[in-house]
């Protein structure tokens, strides 16, 4: 072997959630591993701006504890301390109709009172128990005007996946957005029948964040595994030499190793794998761009009730925000007092043309419209702003297809693995319970 070339048993690509969970992980084993990043810094999309008392989460909002590897890791790690819980007199969710906050209803009889259905569209939900099942995958879309009818979905699926997806939910496929819904109406034949037999409306995940922010929890992970982690060291090919893998650092550096796992997009890993059949599956994923801006405003002249989480559209509503979450009523300790700090979510597939705009042009508009939604006079006392050129993953109806060119090039490349948030859940929470699996496997 090349004496200028290292060698190492495992090098994991990223330092995002997934690349640090896995690392931290083998890190407990006595493993022999090193992780390398392009940025100069650790998390990914987990990216918290703390600055004069704001606390300001440009990626992930709040995580879910909805896997025994998420409640596992933050106890090992010390931090179940540091967890705070949504204020619970003010989780309320908002839609908008005739331009106004509505709230989105939250058991049967709140549903059966709210206007936000028409009385016809209320009575088309309950025939849903008559429906066959689907005989195929299809998109959320088609999914829902299926069988809950159309009105059911414009008013109140697409905003939700707006807030999760910031996609189109005439690509989106059923069978992996939305995948315990789609097997809840493949063993019961009906959603609200799998939801009764499954009491899974009492089942609901806790979301939290911590005192400092979600990147509290990739610092802590960061602490314990720091001198195996290389930033600024962009990969810039991967090679198969023999049984090992060989990765090339900007464009210099190589090292060789037994066992690689790529935790990097999967636009990234197509630019730079050896094969050109994975490389073409790759490229078949889309992400959205996302652009994030915080402002902070004067509690007292917001004149609109906003005590809640926050507030979805639809692309009917025309406005030129996907959300906005209304961060200090559920997080009160994020902004300073007798200030609200909010963060509106703008782009996704649905505004992708938007983000383009010039970055003061945009926040003028959307000052303006969440003036307009909030009743707000007053002055803006805060501004942050952040842009994810390619955001959020999108599983498209060509998601299978991604899935086996995925599963076909691990069966014939042993001991290169592939995490991430673009298969098999997209969440914090999924990444954390994937690369705990794997963890276990290696
Ligand atoms: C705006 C936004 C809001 C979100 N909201 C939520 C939420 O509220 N709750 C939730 O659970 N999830 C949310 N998500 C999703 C979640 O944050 C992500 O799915 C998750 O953090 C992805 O982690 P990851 O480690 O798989 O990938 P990433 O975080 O993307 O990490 C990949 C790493 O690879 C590095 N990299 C890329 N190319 C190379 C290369 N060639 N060489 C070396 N390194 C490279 C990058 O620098 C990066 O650090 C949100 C995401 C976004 C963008």
């Amino acid at each position: 072997m090349d004496n200028s070339i290292k060698k190492v048993d495992i090098i994991i690509l990223g330092a995002g959630i997934s690349g640090l969970t896995l690392g931290y992980h083998l890190h407990k084993k006595n493993r022999n591993f090193l992780v390398f990043d392009s940025n100069k810094t650790k998390g990914g999309n987990i990216l918290t701006k703390i600055s004069d008392d704001y606390v300001c989460e440009n990626g992930p909002n709040t995580l879910l504890l909805n896997n025994q590897s998420i409640k596992n890791l933050i106890s090992e790690l010390d931090l179940e301390k540091e967890i705070i819980y949504p204020n619970t007199n003010n989780n309320k969710r908002f839609l908008i109709k005739n331009g106004k906050l509505i709230e989105i209803p939250r058991s049967i009889g709140e549903f059966l009172n709210s206007n936000i259905l028409s009385l016809n569209a209320k009575i088309r939900v309950f025939i849903e128990i008559f429906f066959k099942k689907s005989v195929r995958n299809t998109s959320v879309y088609e999914f829902f005007k299926r069988r809950f009818g159309k009105e059911f979905h414009d008013k109140l699926i697409e905003p939700f996946l707006t807030g999760v997806y910031a996609g189109n939910s005439h690509n989106m496929s059923i069978k992996h957005v939305l995948n315990k819904i789609w097997k809840m109406e493949q063993e019961y034949g009906s959603i609200i029948i799998g939801f009764i037999k499954n009491k899974a409306g009492n089942k609901m995940p806790k979301s939290f964040n911590f005192k400092s922010g979600l990147s509290e929890l990739t610092n802590k992970i960061y602490l314990k595994i720091k001198d195996k982690i290389n930033f600024k060291s962009r990969i810039t090919s991967i090679s198969k030499v023999g049984n090992l893998y060989e990765i090339t650092i900007n464009n210099n550096t190589k090292y060789q190793c037994d066992k690689l796992i790529s935790t990097i997009p999967a636009y990234a890993l197509s630019e730079i794998i050896y094969d050109n059949k994975l490389a073409q599956t790759l490229k078949k994923v889309s992400y959205c761009p996302i652009h994030v801006i915080h402002v902070g405003l004067d509690k007292e002249k917001i004149k609109e009730d906003i005590n809640g989480f926050g507030v979805l559209t639809k692309q009917s509503d025309k406005k030129n925000f996907l959300g906005i979450i209304f961060n200090s009523r559920i997080f009160p300790h994020v902004a300073p007092k007798g200030i609200d700090l909010i963060t509106v979510m703008i782009g996704g597939t649905r505004q992708a043309e938007l983000i383009k705009l010039d970055k003061e042009l945009l926040f003028n508009k959307i000052l303006k419209d969440v003036r307009q939604l909030i009743s707000y006079e007053g002055e803006v006392l805060m501004r942050n702003e952040f842009t994810w050129k390619r955001g959020i993953p999108q599983y498209d109806l060509n998601h299978e297809s991604v899935i086996s060119g995925v599963e076909n090039f691990l069966i014939k490349n042993k001991n290169f693995h592939i995490l991430g948030n673009y298969i098999n859940g997209i969440s914090v929470s999924d990444c954390v319970e994937k690369a705990w699996f794997l963890s276990e496997k290696l």
